[in-house]
């Protein structure tokens, strides 16, 4: 085990700056983080004698051989990143470079309740350090990222809608019985603007990641960290209302963002544009599976059926006069988005973009960039291990 307790917070400070930037030269590291050569270097050589950072070799380039870089060694231990969705359930080992190890996907069925989901969690974890031949002390961190609020200095869900029966459920507890490593929980949303926020290597300090699935919810990145705000529900804007006579929300009031385009909405829209006849090949679909997913009607938006254009144009506006809302408040320079809906396409994307750019104030828009999140395997369980590993170093190695 890493004895963090025992580490200066020069050497704390070092370790941090390797993680997100990857891989650096002892010059560039000094620089990075301001410390004179000769600090830099009693503490590289600490952190090397512990076996916590080493030598990732000499890196070959066009102009000649680059110094060796360091980055934090793969005998520091494991992170565990445990993405935990609506419908699946993903447990992977990752080097402390985020190298993904081992990563084993099945689909799930949440509303279960969470025993049946952490019992399978814990048995694929077991047989992931088996297959890797690492032993659970080897363990540094777990992170586990849910489909719902969670307050997160308790690591507990709190009235998740889509996890009904898991509120008074522990997963730091459950996970703790087996494992000796701190265990961090945070939604989903939060979990992959951190994984975001890591991919860029901590360059964007102010930035939000969207996702748009079966509800939308937005990850705040401020000043280069997650905000949770005071209760950990920052970012909740699936209930922002975007049309005072729109349709009812499950939370109770009219017209919410997440009620008139998140994926439940989306198909329930290509499911009446194909009753009413305005698509036959979404009703043709219809007539032959009983239902359509936004899925459906992203692949008819893209053969150019004008039905679902006008679908995904409706729900991109609204999307996007929520965010509208949201630049003027918070001034991103860019926003990244991502979730299931996001497959939809280009089409949809435009429609965002439009309706923010009409929208806000000039001067938030100026550098505002608005793309989707890039497809990268495994993009939820770095995002959980990033979790871990930064919470842990916080933390000095305790949940
Ligand atoms: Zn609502």
């Amino acid at each position: 085990m890493v004895d963090w307790q025992r580490l200066s917070v020069g050497e704390r400070t070092l370790l941090e700056r390797l993680f997100w930037a990857g891989g650096l030269s002892r010059g560039e590291l000094a620089q990075s983080v301001d410390f004179s050569k000769s600090k830099a270097n009693l503490a590289i050589a600490s952190l090397i004698g512990r076996g916590l950072i080493e030598d990732s070799g000499t890196q070959p380039s066009s102009g000649g051989r680059r110094p060796e870089l360091l980055r934090l060694s793969h005998g520091m231990g494991v992170l565990v990143g445990i993405d935990i969705g609506a419908t699946s359930l993903d447990v992977a080992l990752l080097a402390p470079d985020m190298t993904v190890l081992d990563h084993h996907a099945e689909p799930a069925d949440v509303r279960a309740g969470p025993v049946p989901v952490f019992g399978r969690v814990r048995d694929l974890l077991r047989a992931a350090l088996a297959r890797c031949g690492v032993a659970p002390e080897r363990v540094l961190g777990i992170g586990v990222g849910v489909p719902g609020p969670v307050a997160f200095d308790s690591g507990m869900l709190v009235n998740p809608p889509l996890l009904p029966g898991w509120e008074s459920f522990s997963i730091r507890d459950c996970l703790g019985e087996e494992y000796r490593a701190p265990v961090f929980v945070d939604n989903d949303v939060n979990v992959m603007a951190l994984g975001t926020h890591w991919r860029l290597r901590g360059r964007l300090q102010n930035f939000l990641v969207i996702k748009i699935g079966t509800g939308i919810g937005c990850g705040v990145i401020c000043h280069g960290t997650v905000y949770r705000g005071a209760d950990g529900s920052a970012g909740d804007v699936g209930h922002i209302c975007v049309d005072p006579q729109g349709p009812l929300c499950h939370c109770g009031n009219a017209g919410c963002v997440e009620a008139m385009a998140a994926g439940p909405a989306i198909a329930r829209m290509a499911e009446a544009a194909a009753l009413a006849g305005d698509s036959p090949r979404l009703k043709d679909l219809l007539d032959r599976n009983g239902s359509l997913s936004p899925v459906d009607l992203g692949n008819a938006s893209r053969a150019g059926d004008a039905a679902a254009n006008a679908i995904v144009q409706q729900a991109g506006g609204q999307v996007g006069r929520m965010l509208a809302a949201v630049v003027n408040f918070f001034n991103p320079s860019h926003i990244f988005i991502g979730g299931g809906v996001a497959n939809i396409g280009p089409l949809l994307l435009a429609s965002i973009r439009q309706s923010v750019y009409r929208r806000s104030l000039a001067l938030s828009t100026r550098h505002l960039d608005i793309q989707y999140v890039p497809q990268v395997d495994s993009a939820g369980v770095i995002g959980s291990a990033v979790l871990a590993l930064q919470e842990t170093m916080l933390a000095g190695g305790r949940a």
